[in-house]
């Protein structure tokens, strides 16, 4: 195989078929469960959640599942997180603890309560927030820790919650990518107080959109609640508004398909491992790529399946080998985002009220600049990362394919460097 000729010189790809896709029904259990919940709804003429049955069911059933007392359905993951940084009420200027490569959802929420978002640096082998950095970052301002469990793999939970009890910390868990992903036994979402989930198309379960907070705190559910909803909480006899809050409502025909996939995602997440595995399995004596490392005693969800190269084994970049492997009929990018996410305008040039900078430039914010350096590893990571898709509806063929792309390439460019 190591002398093939690769497709990107003109050889014949591994593969000419797409590999199944979350975009669509390629690469998504979407279908008569859907159909059936949302035709009852469209039945009913009640698509509004209060009157409703099933965004009340996959609030109580969602958290049920993973063994939490509290779900609050939204329209987005961002919504999801904007709901848990509202419900533990931060003062403006107070600071939050986080990761310089996630979505801008994880940091919309902090802002727009008018709290500060502080990056700590990342573990360069599992992508996740470096406990030791969290504890260097924190001030006297400092409110909460979210951690983002990115590609589907757990932060190292045990010491971030130690932090977070030191210091009186709250914890976020950002579970958009880590649907029933576990550390050391505990599930995501189970292990701070508040775990946050999105139902955008390309999570584990989706409903086009959609997120939940979970919790099992009372209090905070109770906020969290009213944020939701306007600050509106509802009870008989005129409106009144406890504080100010948002309309984050989810919506019966999200609620119905939110219902039948919640169904779903047991096997959904069972079947990603399975591919995930097989495609390690198939490179594990590849010569200069490293299979994702997943740490001891944890369980991997697998919302991407994050490799990196040996440069020098290789003698070619990651963006080489990603365009060699995109060229065998295996998509693959660098670096998930491009930059740390603090290098973005919304950081750099304060583009957020007006021309006011705020939060940042709020008299009961510590000052602070983002600077490319703080976060090393990060840079690093963003420089080597190669990202591939997988999904449950990868079938065997597919996954030897990927191993069968893998290899040739690698195989490849080893052999010519020796
Ligand atoms: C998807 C995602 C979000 C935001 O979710 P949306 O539903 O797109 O708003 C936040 N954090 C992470 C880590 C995500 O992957």
């Amino acid at each position: 195989m190591s002398t093939e000729k690769l497709a990107i010189e003109g050889g014949t790809p591994v593969r000419t078929v797409p590999l199944p896709s979350v975009s669509n029904k390629s690469g998504r259990d979407v279908g008569k469960e859907e159909i059936e919940n949302l035709t009852e709804v469209i039945n009913s003429g009640s698509l509004f959640r209060y009157g409703g049955k099933f965004v009340s069911k996959f609030e109580e059933e969602f958290p049920e599942m993973l063994g939490v007392k509290h779900g609050i359905s939204s329209t987005s993951g961002t919504a999801a997180i904007h709901i848990a940084v509202a419900s533990i009420n931060p003062n403006p200027g107070d600071e939050i603890i986080t990761s310089p490569i996630t979505d801008m959802g994880t940091l919309i929420g902090i802002l727009f309560q008018n709290a500060i978002p502080v990056f700590a640096d990342l573990d360069p082998e599992t992508y996740t927030l470096l406990p030791e950095s969290v504890e260097a970052r924190i001030t006297s301002k400092t409110k909460a820790i979210i951690p983002v469990h990115l590609f589907g793999q757990m932060c190292d939970m045990d010491p971030i919650l130690e932090i977070a009890r030191k210091h009186g910390l709250k914890v976020i868990e950002d579970c958009c990518q880590a649907y029933l992903a576990e550390y050391k036994g505990h599930l995501a979402g189970t292990m701070g107080d508040i775990g946050c989930f999105s139902l955008q198309q390309s999570k584990h379960m989706t409903a086009g959109d959609g997120g939940i907070t979970i919790t099992n705190d009372d209090d905070l559910a109770n906020r969290a609640r009213l944020f939701m909803d306007k600050g509106w909480p509802r009870e008989p006899g005129a409106r009144d508004y406890m504080f100010l809050g948002i309309n984050y409502r989810m919506n019966e025909l999200s609620g119905a398909v939110a219902c039948a996939q919640m169904e779903k995602v047991k096997g959904i997440v069972e079947r990603r491992r399975k591919v995930a595995e097989g495609i390690t399995r198939l490179i594990a004596d590849t010569p200069g790529v490293n299979p994702p490392v997943v740490r001891n005693g944890c369980k991997h969800s697998w919302w991407l399946y994050p490799i990196t190269i040996d440069e020098k084994v290789l003698g070619i970049t990651p963006q080489e080998f990603c365009k060699a492997l995109t060229a065998e009929g295996v998509p693959a990018g660098v670096g998930y985002i491009g930059k740390p996410i603090y290098m973005s305008p919304v950081f750099q040039e304060r583009k957020t009220y007006g021309t006011s900078g705020c939060p940042f430039t709020c008299p009961h914010a510590n000052p602070r600049e983002y600077r490319e350096e703080d976060c090393p590893n990060t840079l690093e990571i963003l420089r080597k990362i190669i990202t591939l898709g997988c999904n449950e509806l990868f079938t065997e063929q597919d996954i030897q394919d990927v191993g069968d792309a893998i290899n040739k390439v690698a195989r490849y460019y080893a052999g010519r460097k020796s």
